[in-house]
């Protein structure tokens, strides 16, 4: 339980990797370069986690043909040469009493448009375009969407290790007692055993028993789960800064024919988009697989939401798996597969598993049984 495997550390190439591809990538969408403040694309690119983030301009700017620039306030400067991707930085500070936007935008091109971060705060974004009144400002998750998508080795080795650490904490919750214990004492057992397995941050930890498995979404509360129910176990984290995301439903003792019947059927939906999964497939094609299953068994308005999302450094990112999504399907890329069907005011069943596409089709992270377990 103590000793975990390590995975090897990010190195410097590493990030100057990424800092180049995304460069490239924001020419290739039209843009003449990025601009990233502190959030998720930040520490992917650069390592780099400011302790907190705050009114205090912090931004990465990436400029075809030149070296990427930290911006960064004087104070935080030796946090950030501390981070790996620094040494592929060049780092510029600014003092309190000075106009940071000014120190920034002395790093840029007086017009041109920029890809921004998502996660950077719109007084940055204001700012910037204050003092540089001819350049243009456009989401960077909407123009590179893909910028994280597909997962190196490191990345890989990291998520497998979460999914692991996450298949851990089912086997031994399904060992314990559910019957007459309140769903947020079954949460805060997951927690605990997420974080006794390496997790360094736990996300979310839905138990949805009876009628509130059929809330997707379902806050943990006071009910004291009965035998008969179905439970919704949906849960996750951070581990070495990669996404963990699984679910299974038990059922509590023998369950009704119905549950059986349901369960049958979403996992016969997640096996069929999973067996769908190959290079150059079309997201929305591992979505339909899923739902022509539900559907063709009379429950497709109860399956109320796409069937999965990528994952990486953080829980929810692209690539979506939903109607629509045509980008094809990449060696490397991480995303959920998570159909279930939702019954309100009776029960809830979801089967989700992290799966990885490689050259020949697709493998799971999450390993656990996906049977219907009887718990106590
Ligand atoms: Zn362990
Ligand atoms: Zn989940
Ligand atoms: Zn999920």
């Amino acid at each position: 339980m103590t000793t975990h495997p390590q995975p090897a550390p990010f190195t410097t190439d590493d990030y100057a990797a990424r800092l180049a591809h995304a460069t490239k990538d924001a020419v290739r969408a039209g843009m003449d370069g990025a601009i990233v403040g502190p959030g998720p694309d930040l520490e992917w690119l650069t390592g780099y986690r400011p302790t907190a983030i705050t009114e205090r301009l912090t931004v990465l700017i990436l400029l075809p043909g030149d070296v990427p620039t930290l911006v960064v306030p004087v104070l935080e400067r030796p946090d950030a040469e501390g981070a790996v991707g620094a040494p592929a930085l060049r780092i510029v500070d600014w003092a309190d009493g000075s106009d940071p936007y000014q120190t920034a935008a002395a790093q840029l091109p007086a017009s041109g448009r920029f890809a921004i971060s998502d996660a950077t705060w719109s007084v940055h974004l204001l700012g910037l375009r204050h003092a540089l009144p001819e350049t243009t400002y456009h989401a960077l998750g909407s123009n590179l969407p893909m910028l994280r998508a597909v997962k190196d080795t490191g990345e890989l080795d990291r998520l497998a290790m979460a999914a692991a650490a996450a298949d851990e904490t089912y086997t031994m919750i399904v060992h314990t007692r559910f019957a007459g214990r309140r769903e947020s004492e079954v949460a805060a057992h997951l927690a605990r055993l997420l974080r006794k397995h390496g997790h360094e941050q736990v996300d979310f930890t839905v138990v949805g028993s009876g009628p509130n498995g059929a809330n997707p979404h379902h806050e943990a509360g006071d009910r004291v789960i009965e035998p008969g129910d179905a439970v919704v176990l949906d849960f996750g984290g951070l581990m070495h800064g990669y996404g963990s995301d699984t679910t299974r439903t038990v059922s509590v003792g023998e369950p009704p024919s119905e549950v059986r019947e349901v369960h049958a059927i979403v996992r016969a939906a997640q096996q069929a988009a999973f067996e769908a999964v190959r290079p150059g497939v079309p997201c929305a094609e591992i979505d339909r697989a899923a739902r022509t299953v539900i559907a063709e068994a009379g429950y497709a308005d109860r399956f109320i939401h796409r069937t999965g999302h990528g994952i990486g450094v953080t829980t929810h990112e692209p690539p979506y798996i939903v109607e629509g999504e045509d980008q094809p399907l990449v060696p490397g890329m991480c995303f959920s597969i998570e159909p279930g069907i939702y019954l309100p005011q009776r029960f809830g069943v979801r089967i989700e598993d992290i799966v990885t596409v490689t050259e020949t089709g697709g493998r799971r992270l999450n390993n656990t049984d996906r049977a219907l377990l009887l718990v106590e």
